[in-house]
């Protein structure tokens, strides 16, 4: 009999727990990493933080071969992978990533997949093909593929497979992330820092928000300034404020903030607000932009939700003001916030005692 080894190597968990606590390259719960042994994946569980996997069991076991073959029937089982659990080897009933079936496709033993700000800045770009070519030209070892827009899980997975036979080091997805691919961690680990140097844009600078004219306007409401300093920045920049006002411009914006953001003019009222931002049936925004003043966000937000709030900050001011932008549609929001296994994962992002 097979011996299994009992969890995922130790030098996977350090990488990850160091790119999950980097915030230009992961914020919440998002981002996932992955290593293939002996026939089975360690993949990170769906709703786990990889900040966290030093700390506690973010791994969960799956049966790749398995997976891969319900993949390419078309088995829509693929989608969640629940089905291809080890589950003597999941003591804690762990349920795989969302994005589990994206790694499934690529041949390569060892997959980090996460949601680099810097990446994002260009991958959300009409010309994204030609910028992110002319940054990865000083890499010419390195192999990559741009990815087009497709929901996270099943139909990205499929589109990824088109080019994973041809082993990309790096993959682009436009509107979403990055994901680099290699033969050991330490590759990996050595790519990710070679890829995210050639991509990396510097912010630009804004003033400092306006604490306290923030909290007089949200007082009494159901909103209230965020404590992390930096997610006001894209409501101080003008810019970065179009940018974000315009659509929302990835998936996890859309899970964590809604389809739509907020916008409290000079003098308005905030009630008024919140109700134009609801307008055509969309829930109540998680988040308000003031201009020049700085962003409230919603009492209800979640851990996750307020990760995603600085996410916004340090995307839409890495993005060229003067680039064509692709924003995710109505059909983009409507297909993340109507799909099961994204409401299984905001569940988990509900506060303890929830
Ligand atoms: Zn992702």
């Amino acid at each position: 009999m097979v011996q299994h080894q009992a969890s995922a190597p130790a030098a996977l968990k350090e990488l990850s727990a160091r790119l999950g606590t980097d915030i230009t390259r992961t914020q919440g719960a998002g981002g996932n990493t992955s290593c293939k042994v002996d026939g089975t994946m360690w993949v990170k569980a769906s709703g786990t933080w990889l900040a966290q996997a030093l700390d506690r069991e973010i791994f969960v076991p799956v049966e790749v071969a398995a997976l891969t073959a319900a993949l390419a029937a078309g088995d829509p089982r693929a989608d969640k992978a629940t089905d291809f659990v080890v589950h003597e080897m999941n003591p804690h009933g762990l349920r795989p990533s969302i994005e589990t079936s994206v790694h499934a496709v690529l041949p390569q033993p060892v997959v980090a997949h996460f949601h680099c700000v810097n990446t994002i800045a260009h991958a959300v770009r009409g010309d994204a093909d030609r910028e992110v070519a002319r940054r990865m030209s000083g890499l010419p070892r390195l192999k990559w593929e741009m990815i087009p827009y497709r929901r996270p899980g099943l139909p990205l997975a499929l589109e990824i497979a088109r080019v994973a036979p041809e082993r990309p080091d790096v993959l682009i997805l436009r509107n979403h992330g990055i994901v680099v691919s290699g033969d050991s961690v330490e590759e990996v680990d050595q790519r990710i820092e070679a890829v995210t140097a050639a991509l990396a844009v510097e912010p630009r600078g804004t003033g400092e928000p306006d604490l306290e004219g923030l909290s007089t306007l949200a007082r009494g409401s159901a909103y209230r300034p965020p404590n992390d300093p930096a997610s006001h920045a894209v409501a101080l920049d003008e810019a970065a404020l179009r940018i974000a006002l315009a659509g929302p411009l990835y998936p996890d914006h859309v899970i964590f903030l809604g389809g739509r953001l907020g916008l409290l003019d000079e003098g308005a009222d905030l009630d008024r607000s919140i109700r134009s931002a609801m307008e055509g049936g969309h829930p109540p925004p998680g988040m308000i932009l003031v201009p020049g003043r700085g962003v409230l966000v919603s009492n209800t937000l979640t851990e996750g939700g307020l990760a995603m709030a600085r996410c916004l900050a340090e995307v839409a001011l890495r993005v060229d003001p003067t680039a064509p932008i692709d924003y995710l549609g109505a059909a983009q929001v409507y297909e993340l916030t109507h799909w099961e296994a994204e409401q299984y994962r905001r569940e988990l992002d509900r506060p303890s005692g929830a």
